[in-house]
């Protein structure tokens, strides 16, 4: 086999677990003398996937009860057009906090569906922070507050820290999150949020399925004025299934997720986390300036890290050589060139050891 190790920012790379497994049973899943993905969503077999799938994400982030979680159509761009259809009044807005690439996104998509405004935003920076809560400009009578708690893109994350202690009370305005780079990455507390959702391509599967996680109460809100497919309530009602569910991505987000519980659940894979990323991040700032990440120490991601090379020029060997060393998908963003790493649950530290040891080689190789 020559699979390398994948360090994709998305879609990215699955446990090699759980591809061994949909490889073993694609012919003949279960009893079912057909493939997964030929039999219909509405019958037990399927149905029992679709519950325990539900389960085990309740178990793994210990979700209350109080919330509903949903199955949805497409990535979660489309969600960031959906969110004030569903939850912003007529005419109401909603706040956004901005961080870097997708948080502009999602606010530039509810932005063409409602009003919305930017309550913070770290852009003058280069977004290489996450913006301090004493500069957020919160609107007491907004639909709720957006951000995006990992920026893919510029490796900015809101930390334990930042999440949990110093937003604070948003009082009335619930707070919404997207979590497509870093779901499933550590424990959330999610009595926290309102709406928690991420596309699946990055830690929980495969693309073109969004996971959301949303408080009931806020259900009542979705308007009976939009398309009844568009409404998030449709779905909590339907089990996720009003029509025929994206069922192959389902699956395997049910594998990924009964792997995580092998693994020792999300308190085991934000330690195993942790460990990679302090091993990346260590050397590129004990490099003496070859390599170089712009993020504050305090707002760098565990998931993306993107990174420069002293001198540009040597760029495209960087990439060259990797790739044949078997270290795939390095190339940076178009948005902040250079590298980067994508280091999410699915990759071991074996992977990560095995950058770091070409890093140094590199390094020394070309002076
Ligand atoms: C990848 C990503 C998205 C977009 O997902 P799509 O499935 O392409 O719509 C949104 N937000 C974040 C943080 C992402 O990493």
């Amino acid at each position: 086999m020559s699979r390398g190790y994948n360090f994709s920012a998305g879609p990215a790379a699955l446990p090699l677990e759980v591809l061994m497994r949909i490889q073993d049973e694609l012919l003949e899943w279960r009893d079912a003398r057909a493939s997964v993905m030929e039999i219909s969503h509405r019958g037990a077999a399927f149905v029992a996937v679709a519950e325990e799938s539900e389960r085990d994400l309740r178990d793994l982030l210990s979700i209350p009860d109080s919330y509903k979680v949903l199955f949805l159509p497409a990535g979660a761009t489309q969600h960031f057009a959906q969110l004030p259809m569903n939850f912003a009044k007529p005419g109401q807005s909603a706040d956004y906090i901005l961080s870097g690439y997708w948080s502009e996104k999602a606010f530039a998509q509810a932005h063409a569906s409602a009003t919305s405004r930017v309550a913070a935003s770290s852009a003058e920076s280069g977004f290489v922070r996450t913006p301090p809560r004493a500069q957020w400009q919160l609107d007491p009578s907004a639909a709720y507050v957006h951000l995006t708690s990992n920026e893919t893109i510029h490796g900015v994350q809101f930390h334990d820290d930042v999440l949990y202690d110093d937003i604070g009370d948003t009082g009335d305005v619930p707070l919404f999150a997207d979590m497509s780079s870093d779901i499933l990455s550590r424990p959330i507390d999610i009595s926290r949020f309102g709406v928690v959702y991420a596309s699946a391509q990055k830690n929980i599967g495969a693309s073109g399925l969004t996971i959301m996680i949303v408080r009931e109460d806020l259900l009542e809100r979705c308007p009976d004025s939009i398309a009844p497919i568009f409404s998030y309530a449709t779905f909590a009602k339907a089990g996720s299934m009003p029509n025929t569910p994206n069922t192959f991505g389902w699956y395997v987000a049910s594998l990924v997720f009964e792997w995580l519980k092998e693994q020792g659940g999300i308190a085991a894979m934000a330690e195993r986390n942790a460990a990679k990323a302090n091993l990346l991040y260590g050397h590129i700032d004990a490099s003496e300036g070859w390599y170089r990440n712009p993020v504050d120490p305090d707002s760098r991601s565990l998931m993306n890290v993107p990174f420069t090379l002293k001198d540009p020029a040597l760029d495209a060997t960087f990439l060259a050589e990797s790739k044949a060393a078997g270290l795939l998908a390095l190339k940076g963003h178009r948005a902040v060139g250079g590298m980067r790493a994508s280091i999410y649950n699915a990759m071991p530290l074996a992977g990560v050891e095995a950058l770091v040891d070409f890093m140094r080689d590199f390094a020394r190789r070309n002076g």
